[in-house]
């Protein structure tokens, strides 16, 4: 009996050999960073605060970037390309006559997306010659890539993560421990930064944006080592777009195409890496594609405004032009930590203000979301991370307005990542035994 297909993983041979950079077919050119008005220069420090060939990517305007050929082996490595699903359990389970696609980033070694970039920056900085990488993380996710690529590239590793998701994550700090790297609560009292608000309140629950701060500071004192963001910056989501280039080749093989785009956004690097193929389509062949990033009502970026804002807490580096909340808001908890960010990438905040781009943002309690993606687990038998949970809720109700409509939508959604060491967040708030 003819089936429907459910999965299409490419040959290793297929995988995209180029990195899609947007910069150059956005519909107008990207407000570029600048300056505060007082204080020295953020953009002069730039080369001091992000790799090299970082810098460069980041403010290149050709359209397509060579991946490096031992880059290339190390995805390979990292176990791409990853497949393409086809949802036919879970659309059965709903009935609805959409039809469903999901792309598996959750067959991560180190359980996210994250990887995609923690690779090529700690492959770059070893090229230019740094012994150490700095960072920060919130959920976990970013700080264990990014101790994963420099064990790889055979780089020391220091992280600061954020003190509230530190404290309930024993497991995913024992395999940063594993990886090699050094994993600091923060605000810790290893910088400056850290140490003014720690000596205040040693329990301060810490953000992303004191976090960065400390890794940058870090970073700054010490010649050997380089900072590395896990997101928001155009490079960051160039080196994701290996997601979407990978899953349009799927598309043409299942011979389908999405009406619909739709992943979680935190600061958007799994988002942009996943849509912004599928944007080019929009912007330069007349597709009509929509997108939909789902977020949590405690950081709800896209909702915020559209203005030049810090990147950090501490105001080191230059200012953005994004959907922000502003530098120094201070968000209520939540399980899936990767989305509380302040501010959203610049890409992808002008691609919403020139109205390309659709948000929903889910309750704090994450009841309803957690619901939903058990019904993912369930038909398709997938744990996600809790930020991926966001994706797949979004997904699922969008199925079911198909479903009430009769209209055979086509709905693609990224998995970020696993959930196998976020169960406590789960046990919580499903209120497991
Ligand atoms: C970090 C993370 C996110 C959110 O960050 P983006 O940069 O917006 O992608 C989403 N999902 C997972 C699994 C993450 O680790």
């Amino acid at each position: 009996m003819p089936k429907e297909k459910r999965q299409v993983t490419l040959p290793p041979e297929e995988m995209p050999k180029r990195w899609y950079n947007i910069l150059p077919d956005l519909p107008e050119q990207l407000p570029p960073p600048q300056d505060p008005e007082t204080g020295e220069s953020r953009i002069k420090a730039l080369p001091e605060l992000l790799i090299g060939e970082c810098l460069k990517q980041e403010f290149s305007t050709e359209r397509w970037i060579d991946i490096p050929e031992d880059l290339i082996d190390l995805y390979m490595q990292a176990g791409r390309p990853r497949p393409l699903f086809r949802a036919l359990s879970l659309e059965k389970r709903l009935g609805t006559p959409a039809r469903m696609y999901y792309k598996g980033e959750f067959f991560s070694p180190t359980g996210s997306h994250k990887v995609n970039t923690a690779i090529a920056q700690s492959f770059y900085a070893r090229e230019e010659g740094y012994e150490r990488v700095t960072t920060e993380t919130g959920a976990g996710q970013w700080g264990t890539a990014l101790a994963y690529g420099a064990s790889l590239a055979g780089l020391k590793c220091t992280v600061f993560w954020v003190r509230a998701v530190y404290n309930w994550k024993a497991d995913r700090r024992s395999l940063m421990e594993m990886y090699g790297a050094e994993v600091n609560a923060s605000p810790s009292d290893k910088t400056d930064v850290g140490r003014s608000l720690f000596e205040k309140n040693p329990n301060h629950n810490g953000s992303l944006g004191i976090a960065i701060s400390e890794g940058l500071e870090d970073a700054k004192k010490d010649k050997r080592a380089i900072y590395c963001l896990g997101s928001v910056l155009n490079h960051v989501l160039m080196h994701q777009t290996i997601i979407g280039l990978e899953t349009k080749k799927q598309f043409e093989i299942f011979g389908d195409y999405p009406d619909l785009v739709i992943s979680c956004l935190g600061g958007g690097s799994n988002f942009g890496g996943f849509a912004i193929p599928f944007v080019h389509d929009v912007l330069k062949e007349g597709k009509k594609t929509k997108f939909i990033a789902a977020q949590s009502q405690v950081s709800p970026n896209l909702q915020g405004e559209y203005r030049y804002d810090f990147a950090d807490y501490a105001e080191q580096t230059p200012l953005l032009k994004m959907y922000t909340l502003g530098h120094k808001i201070e968000m209520g908890p939540i399980k899936g930590d990767g989305l509380r960010y302040h501010g959203c990438s610049p890409i992808l905040s002008l691609l919403r203000n020139k109205g390309y781009l659709d948000t929903i943002a889910y309750p704090q309690d994450e009841k309803k979301v957690f619901d939903l993606a058990k019904i993912f687990l369930q038909s398709e038998g997938y744990l996600p991370a809790p930020e991926s949970a966001y994706s797949i809720a979004c997904a699922i109700e969008e199925a079911l307005k198909c479903k009430k409509t009769g209209e055979e939508k086509v709905i693609a959604f990224n998995v970020s990542g696993h959930g196998f060491l976020d169960m406590p967040g789960y046990r919580e708030v499903l209120g497991l035994a």
